[in-house]
């Protein structure tokens, strides 16, 4: 197949990318670098069928020849990400997803549909269906993202219904793995990255709001089972293993080894008290759950970040 993609150079982009090339398929990544790495597109480079435009994924895109597939994952993600590019997280995601399913509709390709599990805001039922409509505030700081991807689903929907675009739209659940960007302020590269530094892991609020974090690897196989079904409801793909920050910061000291201390810093407005997926619809569509226990996704994780701080470190002490 001939699949775009963008948000290539993104962690979950760049983890896609490059299991679509190893199946052998033709992968055009579309990244802007605005919050994408450029080192994940150096890797994918490697690929003699990846191909790479660099351009703004909010604006209309002229692409050469037929595609299968138009995969719309870029978007600033983590909250401190989106609070810094505010206009452009919602452009992306309104405009962006508008003019990419344009595109899908003029070459006859398939549209996929990155969501999250941030349109539930901060749900009052737990954990969550995909029936569940959730608990959003429009005007809040955490909305710029949240309605965004609300309206990206509803755009989705409708080109579905009045277009006939075979559409696929995933609700993604925290996720976390190699190659997410240990500056983009997500709790758990924070925490990875302050453990193997030694510093004070920063707990937000009392620590006491819960998530439920997924194994990179589960959520691509979720993505490329879905490919092959044609359903165009929502899909929940996370981990149900739902964790405290208390406890994910414990249990992340536990594996690096490090007993550095707490410090507490003021919760983010808005910052939802509890998350966890009901995953029977994945269950039941596609055969999928997810298979990396939390521990192990976490091992492989820091051993991740523990390599890219070595590296790091030689070119710090240099004068
Ligand atoms: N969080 C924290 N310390 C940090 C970063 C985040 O306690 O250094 C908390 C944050 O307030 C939230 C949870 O961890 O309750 C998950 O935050 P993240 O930004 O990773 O994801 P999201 O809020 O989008 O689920």
């Amino acid at each position: 197949m001939r699949i775009l993609i963008t948000g290539a150079a993104g962690f979950l982009g760049s983890h896609l990318c490059e299991r679509l090339l190893l199946e052998g398929h033709e992968v055009i990544g579309v990244d802007d670098f605005s919050s994408g790495q450029p080192r994940n597109i150096a890797l994918l480079s490697q690929h003699s069928r990846f191909h790479f435009i660099k351009a703004d994924a909010s604006k209309p895109l002229s692409v050469e020849g037929s595609l299968d597939w138009v995969m719309h994952f870029a978007s600033p993600a983590s909250p401190p990400r989106y609070l810094k590019l505010p206009l452009e997280t919602l452009l992306v995601n309104g405009e962006g997803t508008r003019h990419l399913l344009d595109l899908a509709v003029e070459k006859g390709a398939r549209f996929f549909l990155a969501s999250t599990s941030e349109i539930y805001g901060d749900p009052l039922v737990h954990p969550q269906p995909e029936t569940y409509w959730g608990n959003v505030n429009s005007i809040g700081p955490r909305s710029i993202y949240d309605e965004s991807k609300r309206y990206a689903e509803t755009l989705t929907t409708a080109y579905q219904q009045a277009k006939g675009v075979s559409t696929r739209i995933i609700r993604i659940f925290n996720t976390y793995g190699p190659r997410m960007d240990a500056e983009d302020g997500r709790v758990v590269t924070n925490f990875i990255v302050q453990a193997l530094r030694g510093e004070p892991l920063t707990i937000y609020g009392t620590g006491s709001q819960t998530r439920s974090f997924q194994y990179v690897d589960d959520l691509i196989e979720g993505i490329r089972r879905l490919m092959d079904v044609e359903y165009h409801q929502p899909v929940n793909l996370g981990n149900p293993e739902e964790y405290t920050m208390l406890q994910l910061a414990k249990l992340i000291q536990e594996l690096v080894g490090s007993k550095t201390p707490f410090t507490y810093q003021p919760l983010p407005q808005d910052d939802p008290r509890q998350r966890r997926p009901d995953i029977r619809r994945a269950k039941e569509l596609l055969g999928w759950e997810p298979k990396v226990p939390v521990r192990e996704g976490l091992a492989r994780t820091i051993a991740y970040f523990r390599g890219l701080l070595d590296e790091a470190l030689p070119q710090e002490i240099q004068p």
